[in-house]
């Protein structure tokens, strides 16, 4: 594989077939999702036949049984061949909670749909109008009454709910008055999207300028069985940041993904525009930007190995998690 990314030949064989569902989705078909704004399904589709949505999915589910870095590759070819996984990404870093914290039975019951495609587990209800980034105010409640808890509250931001079969929820289950820890209390609930909208769900969608499909969720007294609970009730926090750690280095993979992908096309003009009868890429102007952006990338990169290889230790990788995120997404 020759490429500029001279990382490109670890993990070449999920790089190699990567590549090859995402060549059928050319920038043409891109074009034509964000004129739309439309969600891309076929593509979506594709991806999910051929396995990669269900990457971390142990292989007695059904899925790939990989670790988290190479999910991460996963995500970067998409985006390194001009693709978004935006559509489609949560499905990856969701499943972190799922796998480390669900029950036998949740597992049993969800990850084989999930990894068939019969089921999409895109969404992640965490963020609210009023308590954003201070996630321990969260004033969504879950009140358990007998085998079910009833979800009262409203969330924003709440992506791919429109193409979404189940949502992991976070909402409070002991008022912020009865607990002496404010991270205690916080529970998180799989949440069966479709029979919610018939019993108390509305899903209001966000127009916002990059095509990613986003929405006010509001929960009027939605009954969610106490078997969907997720772990132990009050532990959610740490759960969800658990999850976030997953969802940075992702995140930060797709960045160096992109990153790839614009300097090699930024190149590519450089060394075919004719300015005064040679190309303008022999012009320092024009190659100093590309190669500090190629530094940065490169930097970034490094990062992202090594909070993916923490991850998958299960080491603390909360710090190297938040780095790698913050170097991929200003390279
Ligand atoms: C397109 C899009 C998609 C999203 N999808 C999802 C989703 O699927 N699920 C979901 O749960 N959420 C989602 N979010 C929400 C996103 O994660 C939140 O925007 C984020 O948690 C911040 O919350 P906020 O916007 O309310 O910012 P605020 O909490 O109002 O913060 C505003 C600014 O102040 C800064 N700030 C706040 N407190 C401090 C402090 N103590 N010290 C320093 N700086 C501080 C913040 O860093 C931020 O820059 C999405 C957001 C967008 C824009």
């Amino acid at each position: 594989m020759n490429d500029i990314n001279p990382l490109v030949h670890q993990h070449a064989d999920i790089r190699e077939a990567v590549r090859d569902v995402c060549r059928a989705f050319d920038s043409a078909y891109w074009q034509e999702v964000e004129a739309s704004s439309g969600y891309p399904e076929a593509f979506v589709h594709a991806l999910t036949q051929a396995g990669w949505l269900a990457a971390l999915i142990p292989e007695e589910f059904g899925g790939g049984g990989a670790s988290l870095t190479e999910a991460s590759v996963i995500l970067e070819e998409i985006n390194r061949s001009g693709a978004n996984s935006g559509a489609c990404h949560a499905q990856m870093y969701t499943m972190g909670t799922l796998l480390r914290h669900g029950s036998p039975e949740q597992k049993r019951a969800y990850l084989p749909l999930i990894a068939s495609g019969e089921l999409r587990l895109q969404s992640f209800a965490v963020t609210e109008p009023t308590t954003g980034t201070d996630t321990t105010r969260t004033k969504t409640f879950a009140e358990k009454r007998g085998d079910r808890y009833i979800v009262n509250g409203q969330k924003v931001w709440i992506s791919r709910v429109q193409h979404s079969d189940l949502m992991l929820l976070l909402a409070r289950t002991t008022p912020l008055s009865r607990i002496t820890k404010k991270t205690e209390g916080l529970s998180v609930f799989l949440v069966d999207v479709r029979k919610s909208l018939e019993g108390g769900l509305t899903v209001r969608p966000i127009r916002n300028m990059v095509n990613h499909e986003t929405n006010e969720v509001f929960f009027d007294n939605v009954e969610v069985p106490a078997e969907n609970l997720v772990g132990e009730e009050g532990k959610g926090f740490s759960y969800i940041l658990d999850g976030m750690n997953a969802e940075r280095i992702l995140i930060a993979a797709e960045c160096v993904g992109d990153g790839y992908w614009f300097i090699d096309r930024a190149r590519t003009y450089a060394s075919e525009r004719i300015v005064f009868d040679r190309p303008i890429g022999q012009n320092q102007g024009i190659q100093f930007p590309i190669a500090q952006a190629y530094a940065n990338v490169r930097a970034a990169d490094l990062m992202r190995y090594e909070a993916a290889r923490l991850f998958d230790a299960e080491q603390p990788c909360g710090a190297e998690a938040n780095m790698a995120k913050l170097l991929a997404a200003d390279a």
